[in-house]
Order: C-alpha cells, then structure tokens, then sequence
C-alpha cells in the first residue's frame, strides 16, 4: 500500500535477547527511576501539621458578624443564598421575640444558618450580596481539615463570632476597661 506521507520509518524486528526476555532491563530501569525520587525534593508538604503561606488573593472562611452592641446583624433574608453559586447557604429565619432585642438586631433573624464547606468555592460573593453587612470571609483563616463530611457543614455554632467582654458590657453590663481585661483573661484561661 502506498503510504500517505514519508514520515513512515520501518523498524526492525530482532528475536529479543535473553536478559530482555527476563525483563532485566526494564525492571533496572524502573528501579533507577524509583531511587531517582526517593532522593529528590518532595514536592508535597505534611498538611495539617505544615502550611503553605496563603495566596494573596485567597479569600477565607466565612464569619457571621455581630454589631457593636453584640447583636447578630444577620437578618436571614436569603440574598447571600441566591447569590451563592454554589448553593452552599442554607437558613431557616424566625421572627425575635420579646426580651431578644439584644441578641439580633432586627424583628427577623436566622434560627439556622449553614454553610456547606464542601460545595463552597470561596468566591466571596455572599459577601457582597449581604445588604446587612453580616457576612464576611476572613482572609486569615480556611477550613480545617476533618474526617468526617458532616463536619463541613458549618453552623451559627462556628459562623456566628464570639462575644467580646467589651461588648457584653455594651448590652447592659456595665464593665470598666479593667474588668473587661480581667474578664477577657479568665476567659482565655478557661480556654486554653
Ligand atoms: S464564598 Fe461563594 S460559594 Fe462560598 S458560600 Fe459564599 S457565595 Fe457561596
Ligand atoms: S448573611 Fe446577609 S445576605 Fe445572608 S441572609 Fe443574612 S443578612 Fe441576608
């Protein structure tokens, strides 16, 4: 048959020698191969235990915000919900009740908010949706890793931010700047 183009090259075929026949050889060559890297620079690290330095456009994890008096700002209007594309924020919201005022700021409020880790692409645009200024990504910090997948699943138990003593005191206790820092002390110390 004529062939198409003359890059076509005829190649012989010889009877294989015995050490080819015993796969010698190859088993060598893949040998010298597998040394080569066992003494070449790793190119992945011990993750939890080290960690690369964040990129500098790496946006963060996800923290619900409370105002200045310590109340939650989220009003579970569902905004940062439609704007996920991701669809990784799910809320029940509820109505405050009498003697709530100063825990959520507005009449309406999230008795459940989730964010699902695992579908999240840290896009940040729940973010910008928010017209409550109540959700924001905190460059500093990512999801650690977890075992289990149910542990992705965040909710108002680590998205909502702690009370500071200093705004506790704004919400009816009144604390001197010392008994805040004493305060902020015993707390660290029942936290360590
Ligand atoms: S960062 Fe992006 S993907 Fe993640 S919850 Fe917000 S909007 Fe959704
Ligand atoms: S975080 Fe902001 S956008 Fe999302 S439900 Fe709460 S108030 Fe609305």
């Amino acid at each position: 048959m004529q062939p198409l183009s003359n890059r076509a090259k005829q190649v012989d075929k010889k009877p294989m020698t015995l050490a080819e026949r015993a796969y010698l050889p190859a088993i060598f060559q893949g040998l010298s191969i597998t040394m080569r890297h066992f003494f070449m620079k790793k190119p992945t690290i011990r993750y939890p235990e080290e960690q690369r330095p964040f990129s500098p456009v790496f946006r963060g994890l996800h923290v619900l915000k409370r105002d200045e008096q310590g109340r939650e700002r989220c009003t579970a209007c569902g905004l940062c919900a439609v704007a996920c594309p991701a669809e990784a924020i799910t809320m029940v919201a509820g109505e405050r009740k009498k003697g709530e005022e100063g825990l959520y700021r507005e009449e309406k409020y999230a008795v459940s908010y989730e964010i699902n880790m695992l579908r999240c692409i840290f896009c940040g645009l729940c973010e910008e949706a928010c017209p409550k200024a109540a959700v924001y990504l905190q460059a500093d910090k990512m999801a650690p890793p977890r075992f289990e997948r149910d542990e992705f699943i965040y909710g108002k138990n680590r998205l909502v931010e702690p009370v500071s003593p200093d705004n506790r005191s704004k919400r009816g206790i009144q604390l001197t700047e010392e008994q805040a820092q004493q305060l902020r002390a015993k707390m660290d110390a029942q936290l360590a």
